[in-house]
């Protein structure tokens, strides 16, 4: 019952959501359909509109992308893996696109085991999300710090601290509501769906931060018992 409960209210919040993306969609639609309809009346092929018409399409695209990750449909798949290894494979992903914009990783990884029960893709995704929010909040580049360490013997806890603009007070509140985003092209989906993602491996996700030094994004995982664990799988595959 509590299952069947639990599950209806999943479908509820997603189902809200969908009527969100439905509605940020819209939007870049009904532009797309006003250039496409005035170049077809003119039977002109204006670049200046299709620039536009490539960027909506594009907006989309990343809209329709970040959703999808919850609202896929198939059973996910818990596994016994190493954090440090996941950690590991999402910095090498986007250690060369952070060097091409002056960023540079420290890394602090333990040498104990961090061993969780985790949907791996899932938790690479929220390491992207927050690894990417921290590059655009340095846009002249500067020092990503991540950590990775056993914290009270009972979690994993991971850091991801950078050196940006940081947020100000009165907006953390806002962080991780769905569509909220100070960005002229963000889709303010990333810290939601990173923090449902940690909501579904039993863990939290707090941010703090100070205007001008930077902000901190802690993770905290529950530690698995010991057993036999899985290879990370190296790739992505979302
Ligand atoms: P998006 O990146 O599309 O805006 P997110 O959900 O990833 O959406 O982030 C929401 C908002 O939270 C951002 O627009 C930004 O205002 C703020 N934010 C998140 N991470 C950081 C960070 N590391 N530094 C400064 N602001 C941040
Ligand atoms: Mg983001």
């Amino acid at each position: 019952m509590e299952e069947l409960l639990r599950r209806s209210e999943k479908l509820t919040t997603v189902g809200q959501l969908a009527a969100g993306v439905a509605h940020e969609i819209r939007n870049p639609l009904t532009t797309l359909r006003g250039f496409l309809q005035f170049q077809q009346q003119r039977n002109v092929l204006n670049l200046n509109h299709t620039d536009i018409m490539l960027s909506e399409l594009d907006r989309i695209n990343l809209i329709v992308s970040e959703f999808l990750i919850l609202a896929k449909p198939q059973a996910v798949h818990f596994q016994k893996k190493d954090v440090r290894f996941i950690l590991g494979d999402v910095i090498s992903l986007l250690d060369s696109q952070a060097n091409m914009v002056n960023i540079h990783f420290d890394t602090f990884f333990t040498q104990e085991r961090c061993v969780i029960e985790c949907e791996e893709n899932h938790l690479k995704q929220v390491f992207i999300n927050i690894s990417k929010n921290a590059f655009e909040a340095m846009p002249s580049g500067g020092t990503i710090q991540l950590r990775i360490e056993i914290w009270n013997e009972t979690y994993v806890r991971v850091q991801i601290i950078d050196q940006g603009h940081g947020i100000p007070a009165e907006n953390i509140p806002m962080l991780g509501q769905p569509f909220y985003t100070d960005k002229e092209t963000g889709t303010g989906l990333g810290l939601m769906v990173s923090q449902r993602i940690i909501h579904n491996h039993k863990g939290t996700l707090e941010i703090t931060s100070v205007v001008n030094e930077g902000t901190t994004v802690t993770i905290l995982l529950p530690v698995s018992p010991e057993g036999e664990t899985e290879p990370s799988n190296g790739l992505i595959d979302i």
